[in-house]
């Protein structure tokens, strides 16, 4: 059964500034009123965008899902005061899809935030759907890739060089365990928040909200009115990563900070290393990649393939 923290005492006070708190953060020890929570949220992401030196002259293209941790970043960002632009891709998900885009939308209406939507079917040839019809892959990871792949090409296309995503803090240690339990090298080499451009048709990439957990997003969200998606993917039921991130929260609430204490203590001891291999043009669509084609055209080539079979 899932030990709940209890509620805060009517004469709780915020650490910050001893008004009234509504906010209980057991993992900092800390407790806040709204005020002090949203201006604590800024700092965790403006100490990140320092650490890693990117000022408010690089604009940022943000991707996003219509979920509440990328529309808490693009809110966060622009509180912050930095240039963004929205970048959404529908994957063709049924309703679920629809749902996301119109999350979007509604978010940058109400703020006036200038955003370009782009379909799947449109850009790679197949929606998500189709592309689970044609083949026995895991349907997550394969939407990990194209996500991945068309992102990295928008952003170039949409004359950015610096893409900004809304994974959180369970997100990244969640992956970090995964990745250590299967001792997968090749992505721990790149477990890090911020990844250096290695070419210059890929953009840096970054997740700024890397020290904030799932629940600070959502009580970022709430405070901010953020109307976000809360329905999960229902392609991605039973996701190992769900598993990974569930037994990180169990970790948590025995031992508060667990999850920090992984995240952080990992990066400080294994800084990202770049590539040493060199980058070709895919001989298909001209994309970098290590190989003669790249990860994108060889995943259309196999469903091309699957549906001959049809
Ligand atoms: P996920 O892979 O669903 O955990 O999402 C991680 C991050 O990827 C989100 O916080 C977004 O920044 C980005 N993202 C996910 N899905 C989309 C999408 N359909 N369009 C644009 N960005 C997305
Ligand atoms: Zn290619």
């Amino acid at each position: 059964m899932k030990k709940m923290p209890p509620p805060l005492p009517p004469d709780a006070k915020c650490t910050r500034c001893r008004s009234q708190a509504t906010i209980r953060l057991p993992n900092h020890h800390m407790n806040f009123c709204p005020d002090c929570f949203t201006h604590f949220f800024q700092t965790a992401v403006h100490r990140a965008m320092k650490k890693y030196g990117i000022s408010r002259a690089t604009p940022l293209l943000v991707a996003v899902s219509g979920g509440k941790d990328s529309l808490a970043l693009w809110n966060v960002l622009n509180q912050l005061g930095h240039v963004t632009r929205g970048l959404h891709i529908s994957l063709g998900i049924d309703d679920f899809s629809e749902a996301s885009t119109a999350a979007v939308d509604r978010f940058a209406q109400e703020r006036s935030l200038p955003w370009t939507q782009y379909s799947l079917k449109e850009i790679f040839g197949y929606d998500l759907m189709e592309i689970k019809r044609r083949s026995r892959r895991r349907i997550c990871s394969l939407c990990g890739l194209l996500k991945r792949q068309m992102l990295n090409r928008l952003t170039i296309k949409e004359g950015f060089q610096v893409l900004v995503t809304g994974h959180n803090l369970d997100d990244e240690a969640g992956r970090l365990l995964g990745n250590l339990v299967y001792h997968r090298s090749e992505h721990l080499r790149k477990q890090s928040p911020f990844l250096p451009t290695p070419h210059g048709k890929m953009p840096i990439r970054f997740k700024p909200l890397y020290r904030l957990d799932a629940q600070e997003v959502r009580n970022y969200c709430s405070l901010q009115g953020i109307h976000s998606l809360e329905a999960a993917c229902p392609l991605s039921r039973g996701a190992t990563s769900h598993i990974f991130q569930e037994a990180l929260n169990l970790l948590e609430r025995e031992m508060p900070g667990t999850k920090r204490q992984l995240l952080y203590g990992y990066l400080e001891r294994h800084p990202a290393s770049p590539s040493t291999i060199p980058f070709v043009p895919c001989t298909i669509c001209g994309e970098p990649t290590y190989e003669d084609t790249c990860s994108v055209c060889n995943l259309r080539r196999h469903l091309e393939k699957n549906s001959a079979k049809e």
